[in-house]
């Protein structure tokens, strides 16, 4: 690649792509001028070309930082596809072939050079890169320099030396994770005080939020796949191993193809069933939260959570894994009472006073999420920052608003009902109570023959779980972390005196229209025949086992779909759709025009 190339003619000529997406444009035109920068852009927003378009601009080699192996490998071979000569520098390497790479950095055969952060902080790295012409060092993933991310990796600290050790070469950070501490000590880590940052929305247009309380959880997974999703991709998330290894069999054994993935697996198996995510079709994930970053797929149709998250920030970062490529995409949770009290006392065990009560407060804004009953993008965004002018009517509270009762009353029972017990009981001896059950337990404790016993027996236990869940949820009451019983907050005073009224939302009452809100299964392919995308799908696949490549490095959904439309008849033609570089333009042009030519429309 020569230096005359401009911006706009990379990205045309080796990605295939017409326009600069958001601040893509500003970023690398920074860049190419020299500059270093903070870059904060959601997963799918184009982070990559951020840096990929200024390695191919400026004279010189890149060196890229990433946190993962597979993470790298997915990149390099996604560049190579491209024509872009870029290789990485890891342990899976074996020492002739590091060398080799090395070699070729030195003879000024690279763009493009991949690594570890404990790889470029060696001295024998940092030595070599000393007598070369360094022309960005850019550093993805970079929350991970952060003590109060969730990514926190101490070499990534060390990057502090670059801006010393480099002062003339810019840098990039480039993340996902956006909260003002995180970005205070990319900043401090990378010397970027005084540099421009840049900071897109945070707005996913094409992710349908949906949130619902928690039945049988299995069975609302597996009605919302085959209602919404069935022959397609995506990723489960659980809290525990045991369950992504009990969910998985059961998915399995309704004939989906599904897989555990998470830390207690040995590492050959995670490689594995990473590599077969990645290139099999349709495949579904069932994974702990180990299961994220470098997570490249494009073309996860939907993200679900069996379990609540611990904060909004890790929902954000798991359910943005769905449909990186831009096309319509779900994510769906079902979230019930224990998992609060579950996760906070796991947050108990772990940590220390200070961290504990910052993570209970996320984890507060996590479930005043799932009760909310206005627009949850518009809550999302707001949490970041962000203000989103009018409902976004593509969640589940927009697309049909949910009913809500006037619960002041029975707020107030439930609560003095915790009260009067002695604020050490759980939801299901309370709601016990309330219904005057005939138990030994509450009669030994005394409670038959308190005022609250049996105040609450015309309401079904169904209803006081749901009260006493969003109690909880919007902070009327707090679960004890040792036992989980239920003390009253603060909060709790005025709605008890009486001076406040508290509007709760009616639980299981939208299965209904959610079916009719059915997709078919080809999302978004609108317009397109079944049979042709089926076919092209087909030919797709041939050329990436050929190439052994996942599918989605030789043409993503969205350029495959433009095909559809476009139905190019010669190389020209072809060369026009987006995702098309000249590279692939060379690879796999002819298949495609020549599938075209004989293709006949039904
Ligand atoms: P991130 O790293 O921010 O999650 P990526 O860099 O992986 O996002 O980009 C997400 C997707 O968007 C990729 O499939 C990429 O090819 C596509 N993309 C990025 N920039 C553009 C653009 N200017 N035009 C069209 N597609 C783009
Ligand atoms: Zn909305």
């Amino acid at each position: 690649m020569s230096h005359s190339n401009t911006p706009q003619q990379v990205l045309e000529d080796t990605f295939g792509y017409s326009a600069f997406r958001g601040l893509q444009g500003e970023v690398v035109e920074h860049i190419c001028a020299g500059g270093s920068a903070l870059v904060l852009m959601p997963t799918g927003g184009g982070k990559s070309l951020c840096y990929q378009v200024p390695a191919l601009v400026r004279d010189g080699l890149s060196i890229v930082v990433s946190p993962l192996i597979a993470l790298m490998q997915d990149q390099v071979q996604n560049l190579q596809q491209n024509g872009v000569a870029a290789a990485f520098l890891n342990s899976s390497l074996s020492a002739e072939e590091a060398r080799k790479v090395i070699e070729q950095a030195q003879n000024g055969k690279l763009k493009l050079l991949y690594m570890a952060p404990e790889r470029l902080l060696m001295q024998s790295t940092l030595q070599i890169l000393d007598s070369l012409e360094i022309s960005l060092f850019a550093i993805d993933e970079a929350h991970c320099v952060s003590q109060w991310g969730h990514d926190f990796r101490p070499e990534y600290a060390q990057l502090r030396l670059l801006a010393q050790r480099f002062p003339n070469v810019p840098r990039l950070a480039l993340t996902a994770t956006a909260d003002d501490q995180t970005r205070a000590d990319i900043k401090a880590c990378l010397a970027l005080e005084q540099h421009p940052q840049y900071i897109d929305s945070f707005d996913r247009p094409n992710i349908q939020y949906h949130i619902q309380t928690r039945q049988k959880g299995l069975d609302q997974l597996l009605s919302f796949i085959e209602d919404n999703h069935s022959g397609q991709s995506g990723i489960i998330y659980c809290l525990s191993r045991r369950k992504v290894e009990e969910t998985a069999v059961k998915l399995a054994a309704t004939g989906l193809n599904a897989l555990p993935y998470h830390a207690g697996m040995e590492s050959e198996i995670r490689a594995i069933y990473l590599r077969r995510f990645l290139h099999e079709h349709p495949i579904i994930i069932v994974a702990t939260v180990a299961f994220g970053m470098g997570i490249d797929r494009p073309d996860v149709r939907f993200v679900a959570h069996l379990d609540l998250p611990k904060s909004i920030e890790a929902y954000y970062q798991e359910t943005g894994r769905a449909g990186r490529d831009g096309l319509p995409s779900t994510v769906w949770m079902a979230y019930g009472l224990q998992d609060a009290i579950t996760l906070r006392q796991m947050m108990e065990n772990s940590n220390n006073g200070n961290q504990r009560r910052v993570e209970h407060h996320k984890l507060e804004a996590m479930l005043g999420m799932c009760e909310i009953t206005s627009c949850r993008r518009q809550a999302l965004l707001s949490y970041f920052g962000e203000q989103l002018q009018q409902p976004c009517g593509n969640c589940d509270n927009c697309i049909e608003p949910p009913q809500t009762w006037d619960g002041t009353e029975s707020a107030r029972k439930a609560l003095s009902c915790a009260y009067r017990t002695g604020q050490r009981f759980g939801v299901n001896y309370l709601i016990s109570v309330l219904r005057g059950a005939d138990e030994t337990r509450v009669k030994q404790n005394g409670h038959h023959q308190q005022t609250t016993y049996r105040l609450g027996k015309d309401t079904n236990e169904a209803t006081w779980r749901s009260v006493y869940r969003q109690l909880i949820a919007h902070g009327y009451l707090r679960a004890d972390t040792e036992h989980g019983g239920l003390h009253l907050t603060e909060q709790a005073r005025p709605l008890l005196k009486g001076e406040e009224t508290l509007h709760l939302r009616l639980d299981g009452k939208k299965a209904k229209s959610e079916k009719a809100k059915r997709r078919k299964s080809a999302v978004a392919l609108e317009g397109i025949e079944e049979d042709l995308w089926e076919e092209l799908r087909l030919l797709r696949k041939e050329l990436a086992e050929e190439q052994g490549i996942p599918p989605f490095m030789v043409f993503h959904d969205a350029t495959l779909a433009e095909m559809a439309r476009e139905q190019p008849q010669t190389l020209d033609e072809m060369s026009a759709i987006s995702g098309v570089g000249s590279s692939k333009l060379e690879r796999f042009g002819e298949d495609f025009v020549h599938f075209f030519n004989v293709y006949q429309t039904p």
